[in-house]
C-alpha cells in the first residue's frame, strides 16, 4: 500500500524495519542512518519524519502512515518548519558554534506540529568538539523531539554517538538497479538516468529532481552546445557563449534565493529576530552550497 515509507527506494529491509516501529508505536528519539552516497538515507528521515509528525498518528485508521495531509505534503516538500535539516558548514565538518546553535533550538516548541524532527547530515564529519556538544541532547532529547542522524560508515562516526543511537543500516544500490529506480520515478531513459546519477554524485533523489528541472537540464545542453562550438568560436563568439551561459547558471539559483526568502517570510511571525537572523546566516550558506551543487551537476 502507499504511505511515507513507499519513496524509500531500492532499501525494502529499512522500509520494512520503520514501518513496523511506527506501526507497533516503538520508534526511537535518536537514530542513525548509516549507508553510502546514494542509498536514500535523506529520503528515509523524511519518510520518517512524516510518520512521525503527521496529526494523523499512530492510532489513525492507516498506522500513522498517511503521506498525504497538509503536514505529510509540507514534509515531502521539505517545507515544514519542524523538520529541520542540517548539513556541516565548516570546510573540515561540522562547526561547534552550529551544533551550539542545534541544542539551542531542541529547546524551542515546535512552530506547526506537535513534535518536531532533526535530520542532521554526514554525521561522519561531526569532530570530537562538536560531537560533545551534542551528546547530551542527543541522550535525552524532549519528549517531542526525534533525531535522525545520516552517516556514509558506522565505523565512521564517534562511538559516543553510535552509542547512543538506533542504528540502521542501508544498503548500497547497484548503478543498473538506481537507473532502474529513476527511469520508473521520472520517464527518462536509462541513458539519461545514467547521466543524471553521475552529474549528482550517485543521489537517487537528487537525480529525480534534476530530470524533473527543466532549468538544469537547458542549462546543461547550453554548456554542451558551447563546448562543440569551442572549435570553430573566434574570441568575440566565446564571449558572447560565456556570457550567456553566465545568465543561464543564474535562473535556478534565483529560483532558490525566492523559495527561500518566501519561507523565511511565511514563517517570520513565529520566529524570534535572533532566530530569523540565524536561518538568514543559514540560507546564505545554502545557496553557497547550491551554487557549488549546480556548477557540479553542470560540468561534470
Ligand atoms: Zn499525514
Amino acid at each position: 500500500m502507499a504511505d511515507a515509507f513507499e519513496n524509500i527506494f531500492g532499501q525494502p529491509r529499512v522500509r520494512d524495519f520503520l514501518r513496523a516501529s511506527v506501526r507497533g508505536g516503538h520508534v526511537s528519539q535518536a537514530y542513525l542512518f548509516c549507508g553510502p552516497a546514494g542509498s536514500n538515507k535523506t529520503a528515509a528521515a523524511y519518510a520518517l519524519a512524516q510518520a512521525y509528525l503527521c496529526p494523523k498518528g499512530a492510532k489513525g485508521p492507516r498506522g500513522g502512515l498517511c503521506g498525504a495531509c497538509d503536514a505529510c505534503s509540507r514534509i515531502a516538500r521539505r517545507k515544514h518548519p519542524d523538520v529541520r535539516y542540517y548539513a556541516p558548514e565548516g570546510a573540515g565538518g561540522y562547526l561547534v558554534e552550529q551544533i551550539r546553535e542545534i541544542v539551542s533550538d531542541v529547546s524551542y516548541a515546535p512552530i506547526q506540529a506537535k513534535s518536531k524532527v532533526y535530520i542532521l547530515d554526514r554525521v561522519d564529519m561531526l569532530g570530537t568538539a562538536a560531537a560533545n556538544a551534542f551528546l547530551k541532547t542527543l541522550e535525552e532529547p524532549p519528549a517531542n523531539v526525534m533525531i535522525v542522524l545520516l552517516g556514509r560508515t558506522r565505523e565512521s562516526v564517534l562511538p559516543t554517538i553510535v552509542s547512543r543511537c538506533q542504528v540502521v543500516p542501508f544498503r548500497h544500490i547497484p548503478a543498473t538497479e538506481a537507473a532502474g529506480i529513476i527511469r520508473q520515478n521520472t520517464g527518462a531513459s536509462i541513458e539519461t538516468a545514467r547521466i543524471a546519477i553521475e552529474a549528482c554524485s550517485g543521489s537517487i533523489t537528487r537525480a529525480c529532481e534534476f530530470l524533473k528541472s527543466n532549468d538544469s537540464l537547458a542549462f546543461r545542453r547550453g554548456v554542451v552546445d558551447a563546448m562543440s562550438r569551442l572549435a570553430t568560436a573566434d574570441d568575440w563568439d566565446i564571449i558572447e557563449l560565456a556570457a550567456g551561459l553566465v545568465r543561464a547558471a543564474k535562473a535556478p539559483l534565483d529560483d532558490v534565493r525566492a523559495a527561500l526568502e518566501a519561507e523565511l517570510s511565511e514563517n517570520a511571525d513565529f520566529l524570534a529576530k535572533s532566530a530569523i537572523r540565524q536561518i538568514e546566516a543559514r540560507n546564505k550558506r545554502q545557496i553557497t552550497a547550491k551554487t557549488s551543487q549546480a556548477l557540479h551537476q553542470v560540468f561534470s
